[in-house]
């Protein structure tokens, strides 16, 4: 089949980019939290919605038995998208947030002892902190933290020292949701492995812009949500390498994910379903097949050249503009940029370029420490995703000078 190498056709699949918002043509730059859904996802989840619904894994009837099948497909589009080895050891959960809780509280759960150590980095967004942190507490343990330099990038000289016998995980994301500098995971992995500890890695936001290999990687665990890749919200996937799932208890308790249950004692369902209690949101990972389907429908070096020329214009032209910092300066990086404007409240040019149609993300990002790092209360974030275009990224940076000098 014939790739899409034409954004005009790209952006033609997408409805909501057809939308004004207050009378402007929307100019939809905040990618980096929730993307848009192409045509078929929405498709797939009305047509569910409509009639091709029955739970999953239950009934014998026919819409169980349909709904179950576009499940389970979608699990092995999922697999070979990250080339898992094995479909076990993809386990659907509703988001990254969910992915990292549940390998916080069962591997944690079980491996984590008083004085160990969990080791993150000063740059990750909340939910790769705070899940680490609550089970931390539970077990008398500590929090360890990767620094990052002024440029955002992480202080590898540092890793040897911090890794002791004491680290029992590390937990990083690929890129981070301020910076958007590709961390250097692979040589993370690398070098926690030769000490025996397993990396987890958050890849929330680099699932969109990178292809992902968990094999190449060697990562543990590998967590993503489906909603930035423009599938549903409420979808997401935690991999794990089966022999490390297959060593750690479930997370909740429920329906589908047991073997047999009395009241004396409970077995559990073999993976991946001992991590999928109760009935998920199986429309919305069925749905998740079709946005696979949309990235895979795009041609790759059209894909990469058009994110290529974006992030040059970008860098280029914000940093032109006086008194403005950026976040993150780095070799590789993906579409995402994160800056304040001496002078200009990044809240209130939010807002102002709301107004011109912009759409923007403004505040801390859900990554406090890292603006306590840089000594700012919030940023203001523009992030593309594969509809955007150089025009809106011109557009973007006319309304952003035409903001600071209604501020200034
Ligand atoms: N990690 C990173 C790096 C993110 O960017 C996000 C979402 N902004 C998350 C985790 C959490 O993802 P979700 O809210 O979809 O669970």
């Amino acid at each position: 089949m014939n790739k899409i190498a034409d954004i005009n056709q790209i952006r033609s699949l997408f409805p909501a980019l057809e939308q004004s918002v207050n009378s402007k043509t929307l100019v939809y730059l905040d990618n980096g939290a929730t993307s848009q859904k192409p045509k078929q996802v929405i498709d797939l989840v009305n047509r569910m919605n409509s009639g091709v619904n029955g739970n999953i894994h239950r009934a014998v009837h026919e819409l169980s038995s349909q709904t179950t099948e576009l499940y389970e497909d979608s699990r092995e589009a999922v697999r070979q998208f990250i080339n898992a080895a094995q479909k076990e050891e993809i386990i659907f959960t509703s988001g990254t947030t969910a992915s990292i809780n549940l390998v916080a509280a069962s591997y944690g759960g079980k491996y984590l002892r008083k004085g160990d150590s969990v080791l993150v980095s000063e740059a990750e967004h909340h939910s790769n902190i705070v899940p680490w942190q609550l089970i931390c507490e539970s077990k008398e343990a500590n929090l360890r933290v990767l620094p990052v330099d002024e440029n955002g990038n992480w202080r590898m000289d540092m890793l040897d020292n911090l890794l002791d016998s004491s680290v029992k995980i590390v937990s990083v994301s690929h890129v981070s949701n301020v910076l958007g500098l590709i961390n250097p995971v692979e040589e993370l992995i690398s070098r926690a492995h030769a000490k025996g500890i397993p990396v987890m890695v958050d890849g929330a936001q680099s699932i969109v812009h990178i292809e992902t290999d968990v094999r190449k990687l060697d990562c543990d665990f590998y967590a993503f949500s489906g909603h930035k890749l423009y599938g549903p919200t409420g979808t997401g996937v935690l991999y794990g390498k089966r022999e490390i799932l297959d060593s750690i208890p479930p997370w909740m308790g429920g329906g589908d994910m047991v073997g047999t249950v009395t009241f004396e004692k409970t077995t559990y369902a073999p993976l991946p379903l001992k991590f999928e209690a109760g009935t998920p949101n199986f429309i919305g990972a069925a749905a998740m097949l079709e946005a696979i389907r949309f990235v895979e429908s795009i041609d790759k070096k059209f894909l990469e050249n058009s994110e290529r020329s974006i992030v040059e214009y970008m860098i280029e032209e914000l940093l032109k503009i006086e008194g403005l910092r950026l976040y993150g300066v780095g070799e590789s990086r993906i579409s995402l940029f994160s800056f304040t404007v001496n002078g200009a409240h990044p809240s209130d040019l939010a807002m102002i370029m709301d107004k011109m149609g912009v759409a923007l993300r403004s505040g801390q990002m859900c990554a406090e420490p890292l603006m306590k790092r840089y000594g700012v209360e919030s940023m203001l974030r523009a992030s593309f995703a594969a509809y955007n275009t150089i025009d809106e990224a011109e557009y973007f940076i006319a309304s952003l000078k035409r903001a600071i000098k209604m501020l200034s």
